[in-house]
């Protein structure tokens, strides 16, 4: 799509190194007899080769914790669809991908399937919700402060699951 940068592609400082082409020196832009000063190919790949790349970080790949970034809960949202048997062409539209093969010429996503998936993932959530209502009611992270008190006052404290070790664990396990 023009005009859209592509963060998720490497970006070749062409300028650090002179033009084969043109002759242009480092941070010279190239100059064609026409007038035109997109940089020369020749230069790009020069400028590749000798390793003047820099790869750019999405913002949703910069990490929020220690190893920790929005993109890898990508991988533990996969997980969580493939345990509730999620189909496939559901799992890949959710993420936003084409299913390919044949598979993905045939199999097209309902509105039901989409209603299951969210009643499921719901369920899930309010359950997660649940076991860490169970170690503690509150967070000192203000979000989730908010949400422990809304489960709590929709659920009331007798319907919260015995957590008594391990609950990291059990909650993986679950
Ligand atoms: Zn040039």
């Amino acid at each position: 799509m023009r005009g859209i940068p592509r963060y998720d592609q490497p970006v070749v400082d062409a300028r650090a190194v002179d033009c084969p082409r043109c002759s242009a020196l480092p941070d010279e832009p190239c100059e064609s007899p026409g007038g035109g000063r997109d940089t020369h190919k020749p230069r790009i790949a020069s400028a590749s080769s000798a390793g003047y790349v820099r790869e750019l970080e999405l913002a949703s790949w910069l990490p929020v914790g220690n190893d920790l970034t929005p993109h890898k809960l990508r991988h533990s949202h996969r997980v969580w669809l493939d345990e509730l048997g999620t189909p496939a062409i559901l799992a890949h539209d959710r993420f936003g991908h084409s299913m390919p093969g044949i598979g993905g010429t045939y199999a097209h996503v309902s509105a039901l399937m989409r209603e299951e998936l969210r009643a499921r993932l719901q369920e899930r959530w309010e359950t997660t919700l649940d076991e860490r209502l169970a170690i503690s009611p509150t967070s000192p992270v203000p979000i989730l402060n908010e949400l422990l008190a809304a489960r709590l006052k929709k659920v009331g404290r007798a319907r919260l699951p015995i957590v008594s070790q391990h609950p990291a664990s059990t909650v993986m396990a679950s």
